[in-house]
């Protein structure tokens, strides 16, 4: 019998976490690296859904008519660093080429192929670390705040439905039946069934961490400092506290991927999107199942 092939999981993100539980699952010898506590990055502050159903890309068709607009207006989620756009020009390119209607399907189609798994893939990690709470599945609330809001999401409502994703259109009161603290102002919603919501992010992550150093994975809080090209094989991993040898090297840093795997002589069209997220601890309203603003950009959970 030859001894396990090692494999080393840079960032303990949702993402690296997951590979690597999944990599120790397939026999690997892992070592997870983080200069953080696990989750403690992006992963713990996001929105917190399982936009499954979302079956199209962010650069939906004709979004570029839209640009001017949102630059101009402050609170329209858009902004760009004017000197940072040369340095990010191949991706806006890339990203308009991608809002092409025939290109836009071909995305959805790939997403679906991926959104498929993501709930019962969590499920079964979850079950096995006695968490399967932690996820809860009882939907999304789209809320529209006029007619023409709701027009304007049509195309992404009928992506869904053509991929098989149920949408339930409501009325304002028929939305306010399903979540009482919504207020007059939302006119429609689009319910739908298939979404689900993490109720503790940083937790998700941190669970899914502790099984796998339970189950003799190596964790370590190191920061990774570049790498060490050799012949053969895959690079050493250079961290502030030595270095690294490993069969298979994963690189889940998030927004920092992109400058590590150029170090290893991939180039990949990866922008970091910057948006915030406020934790309330005492709202005074509540929510049982995600609401997404269609006409505030906004997602409360
Ligand atoms: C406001 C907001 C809302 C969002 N809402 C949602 C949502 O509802 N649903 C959804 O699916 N996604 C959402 N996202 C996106 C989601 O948060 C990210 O896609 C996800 O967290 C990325 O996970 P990750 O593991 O790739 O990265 P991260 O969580 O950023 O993890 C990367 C890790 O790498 C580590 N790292 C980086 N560099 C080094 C280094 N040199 N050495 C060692 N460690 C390093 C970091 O410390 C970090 O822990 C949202 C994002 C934002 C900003």
């Amino acid at each position: 019998m030859s001894a396990p092939e090692k494999a080393l999981v840079v960032g303990a993100g949702i993402v690296g976490t997951c590979c690597a539980v999944y990599l120790q699952r397939e026999g690997f010898r892992v070592t997870l690296i983080d200069r953080d506590g696990p989750g403690e990055g992006c992963s713990s502050g996001n929105a917190g859904n399982f936009s499954v159903g979302s079956v199209f890309p962010q650069s939906m068709p004709g979004i570029w008519r839209k640009v001017p607009g949102m630059l101009m207006d402050p609170l329209l989620p858009l902004a760009i660093r004017w000197r940072h756009l040369p340095a990010a020009m191949p991706w806006f390119i890339r990203f308009t080429l991608n809002s092409r209607r025939r290109r836009a399907e071909e995305i959805g189609l790939a997403l679906k192929a991926l959104y498929d798994h993501v709930l019962d893939a969590y499920d079964e990690l979850l079950k096995s670390a006695g968490a399967q709470d932690l996820i809860v599945r009882r939907g999304r609330l789209t809320t529209y705040e006029s007619e023409s809001s709701l027009h304007k999401d049509a195309y992404a409502l009928e992506l869904r439905r053509r991929h098989g994703i149920e949408v339930q259109i409501l009325s304002g009161d028929e939305a306010r039946e399903m979540e009482p603290a919504l207020g007059p102002l939302v006119k429609r919603a689009a319910f739908l069934p298939a979404y689900a919501h993490t109720v503790n992010l940083l937790r998700l992550t941190q669970v899914l961490a502790e099984q796998f150093v339970g189950d003799g994975g190596i964790l370590l809080r190191q920061t990774v400092k570049g790498f060490e090209g050799r012949d053969h094989g895959p690079p050493r991993v250079l961290t502030d506290a030595g270095g690294h040898d490993a069969e298979r090297v994963v690189i889940a840093a998030g927004a920092y991927s992109r400058r590590m795997a150029a170090q290893l002589g991939s180039r990949v069209l990866l922008e970091a999107e910057r948006g915030y997220h406020l934790s309330m601890p005492d709202p005074g309203v509540t929510f049982t199942r995600t609401i997404m603003s269609s006409d505030r950009f906004v997602t409360i959970t």
